[in-house]
C-alpha cells in the first residue's frame, strides 16, 4: 500500500472536536504569510471563499478558472438554498439535528466529525454572507426566511428565490475581487489545469494551458487547493454546466492521490424529462418546488388524458401514501427510485411514460399564484420556456437525472489528500455528504470548506514547510509539461470520423443504463467490458479539428472526456465491489421486501479508496473504516 489513510479525526466529545482542534493547529505568523504561495484551482464557490481568504490573511494566492469570469463558475446555477442551523423559525433545529439529518440523509456512510463541524459552522456561513450583503429572503418583519428541504423536518434553508447560488457567488467574487485589487490574488482566467507536478512526495504544482492562446505553463507553489466541482457530466447528461469535469482531480488521481467512493452519484428527483437522443444537457426543478408542489401520478396505468381532467380520486400521491412522515420531501434517492419504479410500473405520463406530475394547484389556491411567483417565479418560467407549458396551470412533468457526486477525491480531516500539500474542496471532495447528499447542503459544505476550515489547516500545513524552495526548471515541472504536450498533440492528430460528443454520448448511454439509478452485478460487468473498448476506439477514431494555439473547446472536451472514460471504469469496479445498497448507491441484489436500500454494515461500513497502480493496471482498493460513536445505526426510514 503506498499510502496511509489516517483520517486524522480529532477524539473527545463531538461538539468540542472542532475547536480543539483548532486550538493544536500551527499557525504562520502574519509577516511570514506572504512568503508561502498557494495554488487555488476552481473559483466556484468552494474555491473562491478559499482563494478570498486565503488572500485576505496575506498568503499570495493563485488562483485558476476555465471560464472567462469567476462569476461563470458552476455554482451560480445552485437554485433552491443553504442549510444552516439557526432555528430561526424555532421549530427545533439544533447543530446536533443538522449533523444527525445529514448522517442519516447520507445512509450512515461519512464521517461524523466531520459532519458535525459542518452542522456546527453553517450558522457562520449565514452571518457572513449577510455581512457581504448576500439578498437572502426575509420575512415581513425583516428577519431571514426558511424553507424546507428534503430529509428535514424542520425548515433550515436559506435562500434567495430560486438563485441562491448566484447570490452566494456574487458576494463571494466581491471578496474574491477585493484580493485580486489588493494584489494578494492573481487571477488566472481561460487557464485548465492539465497535470499536477509531485516532487519529494508532496504537491509542488500544476501545469495549466492557456484555453485562448494554446499556452502550457508551469506554476510552482508551497500547497494546492483543488476546488474544481462534479463529475456528473461522466453521463454525459446530467444537470450539471456543460464545462464541469473531473479533469483536476483525475490527473490528480494519477498522480498518487486517493478517489474515495466514486461510484457514489446523486440522481435528482425533479428535473425536466429528456426530450431527445440529441439534447445535450437537463434541467434542474428545484427541490425548493417539492415545499409546495404535490407529486403524483394517475391511478390508472397508461393514462393519457390532460392532468386537469383526471379528479382527485384517481390520482396516487405516492410519496405522501409511502412516506407519510416525509409526504414529497423525503430524501433524494428515496424519491428518485420512487419515480421510476412508478414509470416502470407504467403509471408514468409524458412521453415515453417516462415523467411524473409536481402540481401546484393546491398550493397556488390556499397561499395564492402571487406567492407562489415570489417563491419559485423564475423556476416557473424556466420551465415554461423550455416545455411550452404554463405550470401555473398544467402540473410539471418531472422525471430524475444525474445531478452531483459524492464521491472525490479523498480527505482527512484537514481537507487534506493522501499526497501532502494537495488539499481538495467543495464536490471535488469525497467528504461529508456519505452515499446521499441532502438537497442545499452542497453549498454549505463548499463554504465552509472555503470560508471556515482550509484557512486553519492549510496554515498547519504550511507552518511546517519552507516556503518557495522548488522552481519550475525542476526535472518534474518538466516531465510533466512534455507529457501534456504530448497528449495535446496526439488528441489533435488523430483526425477520426467521430466527433468528441459521439463517443461522450455513448458513454454516457452505458453509464446511465448500468451504472445510474440501479445496479446490478451483470450490468457493471457489462459496462467494464464495454467502456474499455470504446475508450480505445475514442483514441483511434476520434476528431478534433484546429490546433492547439488557438480557443478550440473540441480540444478542451476531447481531454475531458478521455478523462471520464478512465473514470467511468473504476465508478463501475466501485460500484461492483460494493455489495450492498446505501444512499443513492442501489444494487437492485440489495434491497428490502418494500424495495428499499438494504446496506450491509458488518462489510460495508467504511469509505472505499483507489489507488492508482499504472495505466492498465487494476487500481487498489483500500478502505477507511467508519466509526459511529455518537449515532446508532439504523435503517434509515421516512415512513
Ligand atoms: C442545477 C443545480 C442546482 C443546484 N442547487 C443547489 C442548491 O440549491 N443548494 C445546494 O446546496 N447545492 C446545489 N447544487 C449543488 C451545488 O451547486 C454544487 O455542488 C456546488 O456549487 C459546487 O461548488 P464547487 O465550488 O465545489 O464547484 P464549481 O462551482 O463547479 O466550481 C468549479 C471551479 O473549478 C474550475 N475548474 C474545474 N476544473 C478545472 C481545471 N481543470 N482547471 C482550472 N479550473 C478548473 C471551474 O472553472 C470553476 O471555477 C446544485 C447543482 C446543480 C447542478
Amino acid at each position: 500500500m503506498a499510502f496511509q489513510l489516517d483520517p486524522r479525526t480529532p477524539s473527545g466529545p463531538l461538539e468540542h472536536r472542532w475547536s480543539k482542534a483548532k486550538q493544536e493547529m500551527k499557525l504562520v505568523s502574519p509577516a511570514n504569510r506572504r512568503k508561502y504561495t498557494v495554488i487555488v484551482v476552481g473559483s466556484g464557490l468552494a474555491g473562491g471563499s478559499a482563494a478570498a481568504t486565503l488572500g485576505e490573511l496575506g498568503y499570495n494566492v493563485k488562483c485558476f478558472c476555465f471560464q472567462d469570469s469567476p462569476r461563470r463558475a458552476h455554482s451560480i446555477a445552485a437554485q433552491g438554498g443553504i442549510n444552516a442551523a439557526k432555528n430561526y423559525q424555532n421549530d427545533g433545529d439544533s447543530i446536533y439535528r443538522l449533523f444527525y439529518d445529514t448522517i442519516k440523509g447520507g445512509d450512515f456512510r461519512s464521517r461524523e466529525s466531520n459532519v458535525y463541524r459542518l452542522a456546527e459552522v453553517s450558522v457562520n456561513i449565514i452571518d457572513q454572507c449577510v455581512a457581504q450583503g448576500v439578498p437572502f429572503a426575509r420575512e415581513y418583519g425583516g428577519t431571514l426566511a426558511n424553507r424546507s428541504f428534503g430529509g428535514a423536518q424542520v425548515s433550515r434553508t436559506f435562500y434567495a428565490r430560486g438563485q441562491t447560488g448566484q447570490q452566494l457567488l456574487l458576494g463571494c467574487y466581491q471578496a474574491l475581487e477585493r484580493q485580486v485589487d489588493a494584489g494578494r490574488v492573481e487571477m488566472f482566467y481561460r487557464h485548465e489545469m492539465l497535470d499536477l507536478v509531485v516532487i519529494g512526495g508532496r504537491a509542488r504544482g500544476i501545469v495549466t494551458r492557456n484555453l485562448v492562446t494554446g499556452s502550457i505553463d508551469c506554476h510552482v507553489a508551497d500547497a494546492v487547493v483543488l476546488a474544481t466541482g462534479g463529475y456528473g457530466n461522466v453521463f454525459y447528461l446530467s444537470t450539471n454546466a456543460k464545462g464541469s469535469n473531473a479533469t483536476a482531480i483525475w490527473r490528480a488521481y494519477k498522480r498518487g492521490a486517493g478517489f474515495g467512493n466514486p461510484c457514489f452519484t446523486q440522481i435528482h428527483p425533479t428535473c425536466i424529462p429528456q426530450s431527445g437522443d440529441y439534447q445535450s444537457k437537463l434541467t434542474l426543478m428545484s427541490e425548493s418546488l417539492r415545499n409546495d408542489g404535490r407529486i403524483w401520478v394517475p391511478k390508472q396505468k397508461g393514462d393519457t388524458r390532460n392532468p386537469n381532467d383526471i379528479p382527485e380520486e384517481e390520482r396516487d400521491y405516492y410519496l405522501e401514501r409511502i412516506y407519510p412522515a416525509f409526504g414529497n420531501l423525503c430524501p433524494r434517492d428515496i424519491a428518485s427510485r420512487a419515480a421510476k419504479m412508478m414509470c416502470d410500473q407504467g403509471y408514468g405520463v409524458g412521453p415515453g411514460g417516462r415523467g411524473v406530475y409536481l402540481d401546484f394547484k393546491e398550493a397556488i389556491g390556499r397561499l395564492g399564484r402571487k406567492t407562489i411567483e415570489e417563491r419559485y417565479g423564475n423556476l416557473f418560467e424556466m420551465y415554461e420556456r423550455i416545455t411550452g407549458e404554463d405550470p401555473y396551470t398544467v402540473p410539471m412533468r418531472i422525471y430524475p437525472a444525474v445531478h452531483y457526486t459524492m464521491g472525490g477525491l479523498w480527505v482527512d480531516y484537514n481537507l487534506q489528500s493522501t499526497i501532502p500539500g494537495l488539499f481538495v474542496l467543495g464536490e471535488a471532495n469525497f467528504s461529508d455528504h456519505g452515499a446521499n447528499r441532502l438537497g442545499a447542503s452542497a453549498l454549505m459544505q463548499g463554504l465552509a470548506d472555503g470560508y471556515f476550515i482550509i484557512p486553519y489547516t492549510i496554515g498547519h500545513f504550511l507552518a511546517q514547510v519552507k516556503p518557495g524552495d522548488v522552481s519550475a526548471e525542476q526535472e518534474e515541472f518538466r516531465a510533466a509539461r512534455q507529457e501534456v504536450e504530448q497528449r495535446t498533440r496526439r488528441l489533435l492528430s488523430i483526425r477520426g470520423k467521430k466527433t468528441v460528443d459521439d463517443f461522450h454520448r455513448e458513454l454516457g448511454k452505458i453509464m446511465w443504463e448500468h451504472c445510474g439509478m440501479a445496479r446490478n452485478a451483470a450490468g457493471l460487468k457489462h459496462a467494464l467490458e464495454k467502456i474499455p473498448g470504446l475508450r480505445e476506439e475514442f483514441w483511434q477514431n476520434v476528431n478534433v479539428p484546429g490546433s492547439g494555439e488557438e480557443l478550440n473547446q473540441s480540444l478542451e472536451k476531447a481531454g475531458r472526456v478521455a478523462d471520464f472514460f478512465e473514470l467511468a471504469e473504476l465508478m463501475c469496479l466501485d460500484a461492483l465491489e460494493r455489495e450492498e445498497s446505501c444512499g443513492g448507491h442501489f444494487r437492485e441484489e440489495h434491497q428490502t421486501e418494500e424495495g428499499e436500500a438494504k446496506r450491509d454494515d458488518e462489510r460495508f461500513c467504511h469509505v472505499a479508496v483507489w489507488e492508482h497502480t499504472g495505466d492498465g493496471q487494476r487500481p487498489a482498493r483500500h478502505v477507511e473504516p467508519l466509526n459511529f460513536e455518537f449515532v446508532h445505526l439504523a435503517q434509515r426510514s421516512y415512513k
